[in-house]
């Protein structure tokens, strides 16, 4: 790193440090040293500080506390020893700069002036990062469709070229941060937030794009997520900051890429982001630092043409993105999935109660089905399309392949949804026969038809499921007779498949699959996936292994062949027992698959739901992610999932997919459904259709009622109070333990 580079870094640190000095003077005078500071919705104080240090800081006088230890960060012969990896200077003053910039940020959250507005849009940044979005995006970053981030820092020298890199990292599938300020090229303050509001960009989660704040400070909130990932899935334990700094490198495909003049901050920052492997790229003189394990060189290049600039950071990051798109006239990608499309936005729709429509895959043998052709049957097709407005419409694609099996028509029409919600300006939801799709006035005008929604289903499905499609063939109906008709047909169909799949169960076969995707973020945890229980995340249930393993005989998901039984109530194969051994990088010995008790599932992080036990009540209780209330357990969702996760085994705790719930298969050793005696009104709404039968089963139809929520309790004192009044059958059952 060039002298200039590192005084300019060490500088913005000790301006920095006086700036949190000040402030937190300020808060201190004003509301106590011991007053509590946390930053909603997370299970690791200020996380930068904690993941690095093992500090936790919750009062004011602990911020001082960190606050110090950024001092001894900036001296050659620190008196303390608590943050000590000797980095060089400019190095320790990048970390320094990230602690310094957390502490800032928490100061301004204390303040009421986090998430800040846009003072010229009024727009409302994201601020800081949850640890719920870490674990909500899991699944997306494990399973290839969010391959890596950018953190763009400033401006861009106009907006048209500010839209244009923003839209090729959204093609890319790249989730984007926007923070700081820069000048642009007629000399005006403003930043890539702005330049995009002003192009009439949608912004937010669901777009891959995520402002965090104008000020370059607001990189923080990035650099605090991401290091998080390394405690959520990488179970690597607070304090041990070369783990994390090895995890953030290795597996976190982050760059940094900064518009617009460089200043003594965005240096530091990005000394920061060195530090943690990620490489920054500039579009002004000096364009790439690379990061190498903690020691780093730059390279020179000249000025970046902003049209090369995307691609350029990604051979540095080694970011590889092979993106499959339909031959149609919009964009697509995961990225505009979130897309909403307004009534009066709106060209036309289908379906949604409003017109017949449905959706239906059908097998075929491989000479009845003509592969790549699109037919669109009705009257006056195309004056009705011009029209707009409304239309009956169904959508029959006829597969054919040698590894076809009937079971895959479910897997592959679940996709469609996402086919479709995948281009730009078209919007699905439902399925089967309630679904509802909308074409954009701007995808109309784009040159959107019918015949598209042929195209990408056709493309997507070969794509998909390459191994196991060899031809397809796509109808679409649009006169209502021809819909009703054929919905008829449809339907029976649907039926037939429900009832296959409810005859299935872990009896049934011989052979489970196992998913590896979470080893990339989690690498010693494995989902072993039965007919009756579905992967934590809730993605994948055993069909969705089964085919996956055909379409790609290597990847994530394998067969485990059952073998002989050890314990049929708990769980326990020798052949699953063995898998484990072999692929768990020596974490797990022996699964039990139906108990929370004894050598339970491992937890990756990316947990729809986490089951814990209460031991007063001789039962278990159930919160999904994103719930933020207290628990009887006395620890909200995310101090609960911070002891889950890992890929280790917890007794008494356990991450899981919501849909186990109402198995069969359910702590099965352990009695069951009957031990819910706390579980979220959230969890009873989503599961109360097939919660009812199963109680039903067990003997106690009115289950729901005398499980308590957290409108009757929050603690344990409320919970013992409800279950006694209700009489709930957990007080009687044998003792857990
Ligand atoms: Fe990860 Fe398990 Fe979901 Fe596979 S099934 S993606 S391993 S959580
Ligand atoms: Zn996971």
């Amino acid at each position: 790193m060039s002298k200039i580079i590192a005084s300019a870094a060490i500088r913005a640190t000790h301006v920095l440090f006086k700036r949190a000095e000040k402030m937190l003077e300020k808060a201190t005078a004003e509301k106590g040293k011991d007053f509590v500071f946390e930053f909603p919705d997370t299970a690791f104080y200020l996380p930068q500080i904690y993941a690095m240090t093992a500090f936790p800081v919750k009062t004011l006088a602990d911020m001082k506390v960190a606050l110090e230890m950024t001092r001894d960060m900036l001296q050659d012969e620190p008196d303390d020893k608590l943050w000590r990896p000797y980095l060089g200077e400019a190095l320790d003053s990048g970390m320094a700069t990230l602690f310094l910039e957390e502490i800032i940020l928490a100061l301004r959250y204390l303040n009421d002036e986090e998430p800040c507005e846009d003072p010229e849009t009024g727009y409302v940044y994201n601020g800081f990062i949850t640890d719920t979005i870490q674990r909500n995006l899991g699944i997306q970053l494990v399973d290839g469709r969010m391959p890596g981030f950018a953190c763009i820092i400033g401006a861009a020298p106009d907006d048209d070229t500010a839209e244009k890199i923003v839209r090729e990292l959204q093609e890319k599938n790249i989730l984007t941060f926007l923070s700081g300020t820069a000048k642009d090229k007629s000399g005006k303050e403003t930043n890539v937030t702005q330049q995009l509001l002003r192009k009439g960009v949608e912004l937010g989660w669901e777009s891959y794009i995520v402002p965090l704040g104008p000020d370059v400070e607001h990189t923080e909130y990035a650099a605090s997520w991401s290091i998080r990932a390394s405690m959520i899935f990488g179970g690597n334990k607070p304090g041990d900051y070369k783990a994390h700094l090895k995890y953030t490198k290795d597996r976190v495909f982050a760059f940094a890429m900064v518009l617009g003049e460089l200043s003594d901050i965005i240096w530091s920052t990005g000394a920061g982001a060195i530090v943690m492997g990620y490489p920054a790229i500039a579009d002004t003189d000096i364009p790439v630092i690379h990061p190498t394990g903690v020691c780093t060189y730059e390279h020179v290049e000249k000025e970046l043409d902003h049209s090369k600039i995307v691609q350029r950071a990604f051979e540095i990051r080694g970011l590889k993105v092979t993106v499959a798109k339909p031959p149609i006239p919009v964009a697509f990608g995961p990225a505009f999935e979130g897309e909403r499309i307004r009534k009066e936005d709106m060209f036309i729709e289908f379906g949604g109660q409003r017109t017949a429509a449905f959706e239906w895959v059908r097998t075929k043998e491989l000479e009845d089905v003509e592969d790549g052709k699109i037919t669109i049957i009705g009257t006056d097709v195309e004056k009705r399309f011009k029209e707009g407005g409304r239309m009956p419409m169904a959508i029959v694609m006829d597969v054919a392949g040698r590894k076809m099996q009937n079971d895959f028509e479910a897997i592959i029409e679940r996709k469609f949804h996402h086919n479709i919600n995948e281009a730009q300006g078209l919007w699905h939801m439902g399925q089967r026969d309630i679904v509802w799709m909308r074409i954009s006035n701007q995808a109309y005008k784009d040159g959107i038809t019918l015949e598209h929604f042929g195209i990408i289903q056709g493309t997507m499905t070969k794509n998909r499921f390459k191994a196991i499609v060899d031809k397809v063939e796509v109808t679409i109906y649009v006169d209502e007779e021809d819909v009703l008709k054929l919905q008829d047909e449809a339907r029976a169909i649907y039926k037939e498949r429900d009832h296959r799949l409810q005859g299935l169960n872990d009896e049934a076969v011989d052979t489970y699959y196992s998913c590896l995707l979470c080893q990339s973020f989690a690498p010693s945890h494995v989902c072993v996936i039965s007919p009756e229980r579905l992967g934590l995340c809730g993605a994948y249930n055993w069909l969705d292994c089964k085919a996956a393993f055909e379409i790609d005989p290597t990847g994530g998901n394998q067969p485990i062949q059952k073998e002989a039984v050890l314990d049929a109530k708990s769980g326990r194969w020798e052949g699953v027992d063995k898998y484990l051994q072999a692929n768990s990088a020596g974490a797990i010995e022996s699964l039990n698959l139906y108990t929370i008790m004894d050598n339970p599932m491992t937890s990756c992080g990316c947990f729809e739901c986490i089951v814990a036990i209460v031991p007063e009540a001789n039962g278990i209780m159930l919160v999904q992610r994103g719930h933020t209330g207290m628990t009887p357990a006395g620890m909200k969702f995310s101090t609960l999932a911070g002891t889950v996760g890992g890929g280790t085994q917890n007794p008494g705790f356990m991450g899981i997919g919501v849909n186990f719930i109402t198995s069969r298969k359910f702590l099965y050793a352990d009695g069951g459904l009957k031990r819910i005696v706390w579980m979220t009104k959230n969890l009873k709404e989503r599961l109360a259709e097939d919660f009812k039968p199963r109680a039903d089963e067990e003997g106690v139809p009115n289950l729901i009622d005398m499980i308590a929520d957290e409108t009757v309790a929050e603690d344990s004192e409320q919970l013992m109070e409800y279950l006694a009044k209700v009489n709930h059958p957990a007080l009687e059952m044998d003792p857990m333990f």
